[in-house]
């Protein structure tokens, strides 16, 4: 029996000289692991779809307890990806995220959408890396049932107020009354939010999915918003991501690099 799925090439194993395994993410089986027979081969006719990071539609058979890939048809190879090691820690991570919570349903169907959207932003490098790391980290939580409350003030609804905090590991907001008058204190995590923040939290978990991209944020506020959606997410994930650890050193060193200043090759 031929089956069919529509998936994302997230990880290939070499097996002989020809051959190989590819593990490929998709919304309906979660990951399944494919044998491609010759597809190592530059001539091999599954070659460009069974890449890493390459979306498409793969057709397989069981024999015995494996999966057989029969034939392939590549929709989009987000090859760009694979030439920048930042690009590709991130992309990394993102997958490492959805593999670790996708399963099936019309969650895993969303949280698939966000991941291949977030894919073509890197590639196309019209987002910067923190931009996409944050809507990608609140966004995938809210698509997969774990939004934090985001209303307003837990206590009082308040929708806006002087001041407001976001309570990471309680998942909601408090205005300032609220949060003095039960005893609590501004700390890592316990975040003063700014306007322009509070809004963009609520942009990201409410917004239409084709619309979600499409806003800018100042540096500031960037790092602001990075700060909450990557503790929101460990928090709420209770676990770290190798692929997280990664991408930091490789952002850390990068800004070691401009700190230094003494970049003479000019290209
Ligand atoms: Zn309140």
């Amino acid at each position: 029996m031929l089956i069919t799925v529509t998936g994302l090439v997230i990880a290939e194993r070499s097996l002989g000289e020809s051959d190989k395994f590819i593990d490929i993410l998709t919304a309906e089986y979660g990951v399944v692991e494919i044998c491609a027979k010759g597809a190592r081969k530059i001539t091999g006719k599954n070659n460009a779809s069974t890449q890493l990071l390459s979306y498409g539609k793969f057709c397989f058979s069981k024999r015995g307890e494996r999966f057989y890939l029969n034939s392939s048809e590549p929709i989009r190879v987000f090859y760009e990806i694979r030439l920048d090691m930042k690009k590709l820690a991130l992309a990394e991570y993102f997958i490492e995220i959805s593999k670790y919570c996708v399963t099936t349903g019309q969650s895993a169907k969303d949280a698939m959408s966000l991941l291949l959207n977030s894919l073509h932003f890197l590639s196309e490098g019209t987002r910067s890396c923190e931009f996409l790391k944050s809507v990608f980290e609140l966004r995938f939580l809210a698509e997969i049932g774990m939004m934090p409350q985001l209303i307003g003030c837990r206590d009082c609804y308040k929708y806006e107020a002087e001041e407001i905090f976001f309570l990471i590991e309680r998942c909601c907001l408090l205005c300032g009354d609220h949060f003095y008058g039960r005893g609590f204190e501004e700390n890592e995590y316990h975040i003063r939010l700014t306007k322009t923040v509070l809004h963009t939290l609520r942009y990201i978990c409410l917004s239409d999915k084709n619309k979600l991209f499409n806003f800018k944020l100042g540096e500031q506020s960037q790092m602001l918003l990075n700060e909450i959606t990557e503790k929101y997410i460990l928090a709420r994930l209770s676990r770290s991501f190798k692929a997280l650890d990664f991408y930091k050193k490789i952002c850390e060193d990068e800004n070691t690099y401009l700190d230094g200043g003494t970049n003479e090759n000019n290209e």
